[in-house]
Order: C-alpha cells, then sequence, then structure tokens
C-alpha cells in the first residue's frame, strides 16, 4: 500500500542562529509547539543555499556554547565546512555530503562554527539541523558524537539517482519486490531512517518505509512529482504513517532528504535546549546545568 501525502510546508520566513547559519525552520509543523506529529523528529533546521561573504580580520561565523540534554542532534551538510566542539570532550569538523550525530543525552553544552578557511574564503552554506527525540529510558544516556564522513555513508547508485543511506535500511523495490537493500552506519537510540537521494538525471525511484513509521521528505535542489503533484525547493513533504511505498520522480538533478522513523509515543516537555519527558525533569535540567553538570572535561581543556 502506498503512503498518502498529507500535506506540504514551505515556510518563507528566515532567522539568524548565531551569527553564521541563516535558517528556516520547518518542524515542528506550522509554527506549533514542540509535539509528536513528526516524531522522533522535534525540530528541523533549513539552511538553504546562502552565499557566506568571505569574513574579514579572523572572524569565524559561530553559535556559541548552548546546552542539550534529552534528544540529539543530526546536522546534515550539503555545501560548507563547520567545526564542533562540546563539553562532553567531543569535537570534529565536517564538510560537504557529511553527517554530525550528536548524542546530547544528560546533557552538554557545545559551540559550531565555520571552518578559518571557509570564514575567510566565503561560500555556499547549504544544511539541515534535526533534532530527534530520544525514547525515555535512553533521555539521560552518555553523550556521544559520531562523525559520519563521506567514506562512511554507503551510495546505492542506478541508472538514474544515487542514495546515501545514513541511517536505517534502504529497500528499494520494483515490480518483483524489494531488490536492494543497503544499511547505514548511524547508530540510532530508536529506528531512524535517513537518506540523502540524489537524482542524477530524470527519472523514477521506488522504495518502502515501515508501515507506522512518520515519513517527510524534504526538496534540497530542483523538484519532484508525487502522486501528479509538484513538490519545488524547499517544501516539506509529510506522509502517512500507513502504508509502506513511497514513489517519486524528478524531471532534474533533485536532492531529496528522506527523514522516516518510528514514532516515540511519550510526553513531551520542551523548554529551550531541553527535550524532556516532564516539566520536573526541565526545572533538573537547570539545576543541574547551574550545577556544573554538564561539563564532563576540564573547563582549562576548551
Ligand atoms: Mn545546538
Amino acid at each position: 500500500m502506498q503512503k498518502t501525502i498529507i500535506g506540504s510546508e514551505k515556510w518563507q520566513m528566515h532567522h539568524m542562529v548565531g551569527d553564521g547559519f541563516r535558517v528556516t525552520n520547518l518542524i515542528p509543523w506550522y509554527g506549533q509547539e514542540m509535539n509528536n506529529l513528526t516524531s522522533p523528529f522535534l525540530m528541523l533546521d533549513y539552511n538553504a543555499p546562502w552565499q557566506l561573504e568571505p569574513q574579514k580580520n579572523g572572524h569565524r561565523p559561530w553559535v556559541g556554547f548552548h546546552p542539550h540534554r534529552g534528544f540529539e542532534t543530526v546536522t546534515i551538510v550539503y555545501s560548507w565546512e563547520v567545526e564542533h566542539r562540546d563539553t562532553a570532550g567531543n569535537g570534529g569538523t565536517i564538510g560537504a555530503d557529511e553527517v554530525q550525530w550528536m548524542t546530547a543525552g544528560s546533557g552538554l553544552l557545545h559551540e559550531e562554527f565555520m571552518t578559518s578557511e571557509f570564514s575567510r574564503t566565503g561560500g555556499i552554506q547549504h544544511a539541515v539541523q534535526l533534532w530527534v527525540n530520544l525514547p525515555k529510558v535512553h533521555k539521560m544516556t552518555e553523550p556521544r558524537y559520531q562523525a559520519l564522513t563521506r567514506e562512511s555513508i554507503p551510495e546505492v547508485i542506478f541508472g538514474g539517482w544515487t542514495v546515501r543511506v545514513i541511517a536505517g535500511n534502504l529497500k528499494l523495490q520494483n515490480l518483483d519486490g524489494i531488490y536492494e537493500e543497503s544499511s547505514g552506519n548511524a547508530e540510532t537510540f530508536s529506528p531512524v531512517e535517513l537518506y540523502d537521494l540524489r537524482f542524477t538525471k530524470p527519472g523514477k525511484i521506488d522504495f518502502l518505509i515501515e508501515d507506522g513509521y512518520t515519513t517527510m521528505l524534504l526538496v534540497v535542489e530542483w523538484s519532484i512529482e508525487m502522486k501528479d503533484q509538484s513538490y519545488r525547493h524547499g517544501e516539506l513533504i509529510h506522509l502517512s504513517r500507513s502504508g509502506s511505498e513511497i514513489s517519486m520522480e524528478s524531471s532534474g538533478n533533485a536532492k531529496v532528504l528522506v527523514m522516516a522513523g518510528k514514532p516515540i509515543d511519550e510526553a513531551i516537555a520542551h523548554y529551550g535546549p531541553f527535550v524532556m519527558n516532564t516539566h520536573s525533569e526541565i526545572m533538573q535540567a537547570f539545576t543541574d546545568l547551574n550545577d556544573g553538570k554538564m561539563w564532563k572535561i576540564p573547563k582549562n581543556t576548551l
């Protein structure tokens, strides 16, 4: 059975995160409070292609140290170079076609900034940041950092398209059934499917996403057609949880971020950078932050 299209969203407004990240917020859906409609995905900021001018005097655009607890931040980079470091002692640089999967878990502070080279030369920034919820039993897990480099993202290449499997298990099908499967390397705490799908010429693709999973498609380049409807760059398409088959076409070199996952059907308590299950857990997060408990390494080592 085909998944049906519930709706699509294209939000024109953008805002700055720090002084270097120009984003459009597409989840929560239509400016609602954070909710389970898109669970396990809590938040999506889309940084549509944007020209960063060469920076002067060694300035590096950045988002300064801020805390998180209770979920994961996943940054998918199409173009730019960004560095990260956090108070769990992790850090790294990711560039084009790479993904940073940070588990905030019990809590950390992190900062993100453009590399010196990218800041000096300027260039096109194009990226997505997703917040993925953690099941209640894993909210206080140890912080973790996974850098998914180009080499560690398996690619399935066919005549008309490439699918880069970041997380989950891609299942491609034709009239005879499933003909190809490929698994991503990201370790997740609940089932999550994340694919970077790229058409290399006009064509069609059919794949399966588990019945019951939240399923969304973000068009990050060109446009696609589904069920005789056209969806353009910047649109987030929300599909039904019921059904498993997805079919789409493109008349050009479209890029689509496919996001799907098993809904986490647990209460959400959200305040700023914390996502827990109850209000008292949010209060506890502030207490722990103020008590320095989100620092796993000595402050002078950062
Ligand atoms: Mn952050």
